[in-house]
């Protein structure tokens, strides 16, 4: 179910938003995130079907009105043959009309509570942001543009005219809701003068009583050493601002991190494969294997494995869980065998091989 704010912020309108107003807003988000426009990008995929979905509701008088009084809308509800008095709506022969408006309110007193002008929070906004494997280590600044909903400057977040009064909506008679017919069904709708309130105000004329606009905004996001994907980095404050003096919503910063050639991260960890000659393995060296922090020596001992893993304590990713720690690395050893054509090298093994006789696979049976 869809919440009753989230289609009009979908499509970043304003409540009393116009049917041009609409089209304009979809035609703009269209173009921004048309999956022709943004190949392979799921979230932008995912998006357009959210602006295409409010956007058919929205454009559809009906569907809008179902919408904003009940807060939801399902693909036939319009249709169906059922009695539901429970969404407000009802077959003609309900008998409904303004003297028996207890009635009506005692089945449809919370139908419209939510228009009324309760302050209410803003909406948690999302920000995908995607960043190199090395970004995520060392830490990234990141400036990025948000768009959100901010209370109206004009009227500070009232939808009023500034200075204006209110009074009993004449539309409705205080009570917020009228009737609308089509065929033999019969609609509580909002009504359309007041928007659900019951009273009457001159809205501001920069927001058009939404008590809101949409504005871009540029935010220098700070992502910490160690930060691991599919992180949320929250900034507080940074969603959309509330309506009629609420708080404002927060922002997550999605954070998305690039695979690394030679680095697997798992958790604070940090994972590799490390190749050493056969001869490296049996007699034991020193090696420079890579870490984040550039090359570190590390000390193979005689007689190293295929498959054994070295653990290079503390070179692993920071960890935010623990801060001032890192994780380890671990390198996997992967011994490589002669490619041997000469004569003289093979003459060689067959001496090594009589010299260490034995069967690696006596344990077997
Ligand atoms: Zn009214
Ligand atoms: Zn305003």
């Amino acid at each position: 179910m869809i919440s009753k704010d989230d289609l009009y912020i979908i499509l970043e309108i304003h409540r009393a938003a116009s049917v041009t107003e609409i089209k304009r807003a979809f035609r703009k988000l269209a173009r921004r995130y048309h999956p022709d426009i943004n190949p392979g990008d799921g979230q932008a995929e995912e998006h357009f079907k959210r602006i295409t979905e409010a956007y058919e509701i929205l454009s559809d008088p009906l569907k809008r009105e179902f919408y904003d009084v009940n807060g939801f809308y399902t693909e036939g509800v319009l249709e169906t043959n059922r009695k539901e008095t429970n969404w407000g709506f009802s077959f003609q022969g309900f008998n409904f009309n303004r003297s028996n408006d207890s009635n009506f309110s005692d089945l449809f007193g919370h139908i419209g509570r939510s228009q009324r002008r309760d302050p209410q929070r803003g909406q948690d906004l999302e920000y995908p942001i995607s960043i190199t494997f090395e970004e995520s280590i060392k830490g990234h600044k990141a400036r990025i543009s948000v768009v959100r909903m901010d209370p109206c400057g004009t009227c500070n977040g009232t939808g009023q005219h500034p200075g204006s009064r209110e009074s009993a909506c004449s539309g409705c008679a205080g009570t917020g809701k009228t009737i609308r017919t089509k065929g033999h069904l019969q609609f509580t709708v909002t009504c359309g003068e007041c928007g659900g309130t019951g009273r009457s105000i001159i809205p501001c004329r920069n927001c058009r009583g939404d008590g809101r606009t949409s504005r871009s905004e540029i935010l220098d996001v700070d992502l910490p050493p160690g930060v691991a994907p599919g992180s949320r980095i929250r900034i507080s404050g940074k969603g959309n601002g509330g309506r009629f003096g609420g708080p404002a919503g927060d922002l997550y910063v999605v954070v998305k991190v690039g695979e690394h050639p030679f680095f697997k991260r798992i958790g604070d960890n940090i994972h590799c494969c490390i190749p050493l000659t056969l001869t490296e393995a049996a007699l034991g060296t020193k090696i420079e294997i890579p870490t984040i922090d550039g090359p570190a020596v590390v000390r193979i001992p005689p007689g190293t494995q295929s498959g054994q893993v070295l653990r290079m304590r503390g070179r692993g990713a920071p960890s935010l869980l623990n801060p001032g720690l890192c994780g380890d690395q671990y390198a996997e050893v992967r011994v490589v065998v002669p490619r041997i054509a000469d004569e003289r090298s093979k003459q060689i093994l067959r001496e090594l091989a009589k010299l260490n006789p034995e069967d690696p696979r006596s344990k077997l049976w």
